[in-house]
């Protein structure tokens, strides 16, 4: 018997799990997914937004995987704590296939940054996403705020500017936690900016959940004709004709967005304004009364080189909440090598390199692989990767000795596995609180209540 763990149960664990004992090449392979929360699926559950319930959906297929009876999940085991570093995770089993993903955000590294108001977009999501580690509660000051800027064009940005500009209503039949659905109710933002440093044809955000903004209800998008001008694809069709489909499809968003602008009437009541801007870097945020009150950007023009260049020209954006939304980094593990420029675990085709050679029985897949891009069905070929070069390592690393039952072992050096039992019985309290509240299943957003369900 070859016995693998995982470490980490979102899509890329999942994945790696999946292909491991769904192949015959090597039989009986067993596998454990340990994830360090009690519940699995990573940013399926804590990153995907609440109201992309297609995308959420993704969790049965995850499910469907996990409870296959050669693979286990072990919730609240986290690697690190307890003495279970890499070593102790070689003596327990065979082989060990990191899968933990880019826990941080990047940091934009202006004055200002750290300004009461300004988070990252990540711990916003992490908040209405109930994770139980969610650094801040968004509730009160932060969503007093009437205007609120959104630094970035990735898909991250768009996530934050949807919620921030759509009606709390829209999110009453999703598994938002309660605080936070009251919370963005009561929310006093009128005005959302979403601000990318170079221009639309170099956006990184895709074209479908772009075109999710035009059509909300509860808000308008403005965009100025000419800002998207400053981009040379936008106004020339031979340019444009030379862009890849996608590109070409999300500046067609844009333009639609443009040419309606001029002739719209002010907001409605109620109505929020979510400006789409584009050719402006943050250069510092501005302080206003001890927070956050405005985000000073200097105008940017091409270089020619598809990046962007300084014009000396500044323009304040006011901002009483400020989200950065540009982009995660992964974090190194205690005892594993780690890449910092990259923020990634050097590998070849998925074996963890140290010092430059193949760590035997060491495995990453996933974002700390590869760096945070990427769609989740990009983990699929990334972790068939990863677990071709371990079948292919199988006979060497089955030849080691380890422990006869890491889940005895892993109780006895004191933690405390939450098994899909658990799981299981943390889903079914999640929907008796949602049926309590009059909605469908409801996120519970702390330790003590998932792992008091876990128990129950
Ligand atoms: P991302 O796609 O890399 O976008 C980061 C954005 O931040 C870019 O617009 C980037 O601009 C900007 N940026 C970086 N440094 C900056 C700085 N110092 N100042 C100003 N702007 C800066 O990252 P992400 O949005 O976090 O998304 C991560 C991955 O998750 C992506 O693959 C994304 O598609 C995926 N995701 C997908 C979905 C979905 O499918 N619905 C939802 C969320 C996330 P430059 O291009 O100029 O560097």
């Amino acid at each position: 018997m070859l016995r693998v763990a995982v470490v980490g149960s979102g899509p890329s664990g999942v994945y790696a799990a999946s292909d491991l004992v769904r192949q015959s090449q090597v039989p009986d392979v067993r596998v454990h997914v340990l994830d360090r929360l009690p519940c699995p699926y990573g940013l399926v559950r804590y990153g995907v937004a609440p109201d992309h319930e297609k995308i959420k959906s993704l969790q049965n297929n995850l499910r469907g995987v996990l409870e296959d009876e050669r693979i286990g999940f072990l919730g609240n085991v986290e690697v690190g704590a307890h003495g279970l570093g890499p070593q102790r995770l070689l003596e327990l089993y065979h082989a060990v296939v990191y899968c933990v993903g880019a826990a941080r955000d990047r940091r934009l590294g202006v004055p200002g940054e750290d300004l009461p108001g300004s988070h990252s977009a990540t711990d916003f999501v992490s908040w209405y996403s109930a994770h139980p580690d969610a650094p801040h509660d968004f509730a009160g000051p932060a969503l007093a705020a009437r205007s609120a800027v959104v630094i970035g064009v990735g898909n991250v940005a768009v996530d934050v500017a949807r919620i921030l500009a759509r009606a709390a209503d829209d999110l009453h039949r999703t598994d938002v936690p309660q605080g936070a659905l009251g919370a963005l109710a009561a929310s006093g933002v009128r005005e959302v900016h979403m601000v990318g440093r170079r221009g639309p044809s170099q956006a990184k955000f895709t074209t479908k959940e772009l075109r999710e903004l035009g059509a909300l209800t509860s808000a308008e998008v403005v965009v100025d004709p000419a800002e998207l001008a400053r981009d040379p694809a936008y106004g020339s069709p031979d340019a444009a004709a030379a862009l890849p489909a996608a590109i070409r499809r999300n500046l067609d968003v844009v333009r639609t967005w443009a040419e309606r602008t001029p002739d719209r009437p002010a907001a409605a009541d109620g109505v929020r304004r979510l400006h789409v801007r584009f050719f402006l870097r943050p250069v510092e945020l501005l302080a206003d009364g001890g927070r956050v009150g405005a985000v000073r950007f200097e105008r940017t023009a091409p270089d020619g080189d598809g990046g962007v260049r300084g014009t000396g020209a500044y323009e304040d954006v006011p901002a009483q909440l400020v989200l950065r939304a540009v982009g995660y980094r992964g974090v190194a593990l205690p005892g594993l090598p780690f890449d910092d420029r990259s923020g990634t675990m050097p590998h070849a085709a998925g074996r963890v390199l140290r010092d430059g050679a193949p760590s035997p029985g060491e495995y990453v897949a996933g974002w700390i692989k590869r760096g945070p891009t990427g769609v989740i069905g990009t983990n699929r070929p990334c972790a068939k990767e990863t677990v071709a070069s371990l079948l292919q390592d199988a006979p060497a690393l089955s030849a080691r000795r380890v422990a006869d039952d890491p889940l005895a072992e892993l109780r006895a050096g004191g933690h405390r596995p939450v098994e899909w039992p658990g799981w299981l019985a943390i889903e079914a309290a999640e929907s008796a609180l949602g049926l309590s509240l009059g909605r469908g299943s409801v996120k519970i957003p702390d330790w003590a209540g998932l792992l008091d369900a876990a128990t129950r």
